[in-house]
């Protein structure tokens, strides 16, 4: 039986995370639980998981739930909240899936708990690869990828270190802007943005997948989780989202993971890491699928790729400052204030005016953040 910790238990990957947990009574069993603003289906959840602990980011609504559930459950609130869930005495993995920097800090405290991390929110390694990676490894945790791309592509890894590897090619749907013209690119709806053509996600996600944002962490991402050069991580189109990314050899071969497209398969893999589980949630049929396709992705129109690229390259507090203007930018887009592209002529713009420090320090980092939003805003 394996305790967990759930960071964004209301989320998309909080809500998938509990089907899991539903499927395998007899492995999981969730011992915290936090969330944002849904106090309705945090107190829910409650109630069914019995969790020891929960915690909700605003303390004005803590006490609805301190009266609504009693002595079941301890009630925190805050980031401070969320730092006491990840620390929790008898956790052994804390999934952390708060989107945003939020969990950032409780990533960190549940390493030096000593607790391995499931890692969802991408922001985590975008900001900070470098110090969650090395206080991982000092701790002795693991850092377990929930994304569905690097859950493949650790998947097929299986423990190969990173000179066995040629490149490693992160899928991407392609969005759902992935033939529209470059002259139409300027107009799009967000409604148009929030369709995505194969996932079902949380809005911020979503966006960044028609911007190619998300590949561009994602980029980032795979270059900390497993130890490799940013020029050694492409990204390749693939709309049917079945091969969720492929390892390329030194040898010349290429191993990939394939399912059809739902979260719950590299969730329920990070949390029964290292065995594999029976499930029968996910069914994929090669034969009614028909064919695979793979494209270039359009540099123009996507210029995401380029930046993260740049970002992840230079490394220090640009990617932390790419983030964090990429997600201004997003918000004011959503609210209709800016066009769709934008957001990657913002994200250009502040990454440009931004001094990079080298291995920065945690706050060093924070700051970076705090800069570029306030630039981005701007
Ligand atoms: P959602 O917007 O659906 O959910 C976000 C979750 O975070 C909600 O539970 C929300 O609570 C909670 N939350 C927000 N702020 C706080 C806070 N300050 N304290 C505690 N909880 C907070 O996002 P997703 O589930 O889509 O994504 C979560 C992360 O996972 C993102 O970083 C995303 O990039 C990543 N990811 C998502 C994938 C997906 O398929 N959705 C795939 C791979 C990665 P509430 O709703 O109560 O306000």
């Amino acid at each position: 039986m394996k305790n967990v910790v759930l960071l964004g238990s209301t989320g998309s990957i909080g809500t998938s995370t509990i089907k899991v947990v539903n499927d395998l009574p007899d492995r999981l069993r969730l011992v915290g639980l936090a969330a944002g603003n849904n106090v309705d289906l945090l107190l829910e959840q409650a109630l069914r998981h019995r969790p020891a602990a929960i915690s909700i980011a605003d303390p004005g609504k803590a006490a609805s739930l301190r009266d609504a559930l009693g002595t079941a459950a301890e009630v925190f609130s805050g980031a401070e909240g969320l730092v006491r869930l990840a620390t929790m005495p008898g956790a052994d993995v804390v999934l952390i899936a708060i989107v945003g920097t939020a969990g950032l800090r409780p990533a960190l405290a549940a390493i030096r708990a000593g607790h391995d991390i499931a890692v969802a929110s991408k922001e985590i390694l975008v900001m900070a690869g470098e110090i969650v990676m090395s206080e991982a490894r000092k701790y002795g945790v693991r850092v377990l990828a929930v994304d569905s791309e690097h859950s493949a592509i650790f998947q097929c890894l299986d423990g190969k270190p990173s000179c066995s590897v040629r490149n490693l090619w992160l899928t991407a749907s392609g969005g759902p802007f992935r033939s529209t013209p470059t002259e139409e690119m300027a107009k799009v709806t967000v409604q148009q943005a929030l369709k995505h053509p194969s996932w079902v996600m949380g809005r911020k996600i979503t966006i960044d997948s028609a911007t190619l944002f998300n590949k561009g962490l994602e980029m980032i991402e795979a270059r900390w989780l497993f130890d490799i050069e940013m020029e050694r991580v492409g990204v390749v189109v693939h709309p049917q989202s079945v091969v969720h990314s492929v390892v390329e050899f030194i040898d010349g071969s290429m191993l990939a993971q394939l399912s059809m497209p739902d979260m719950c398969l590299p969730i329920q893999y990070a949390l029964t890491y290292p065995e594999r589980v029976a499930s029968d949630r996910v069914q994929t049929n090669l034969p009614k699928l028909g064919s695979l396709t793979f494209e270039e992705p359009d540099p123009e129109r996507f210029p995401a790729l380029a930046l993260a690229r740049q970002a992840g390259e230079a490394g220090g507090t640009l990617p932390a400052v790419l983030n964090a203007a990429n997600e201004i930018a997003v918000e004011a887009f959503v609210r209709g204030r800016i066009g769709f592209t934008r957001i990657s002529e913002i994200v250009r713009d502040v990454m440009e005016h931004h001094q990079v420090t080298s291995h920065p320090t945690l706050e060093q980092i924070l700051e970076a953040d705090a800069w570029a939003r306030r630039e981005a805003a701007r």
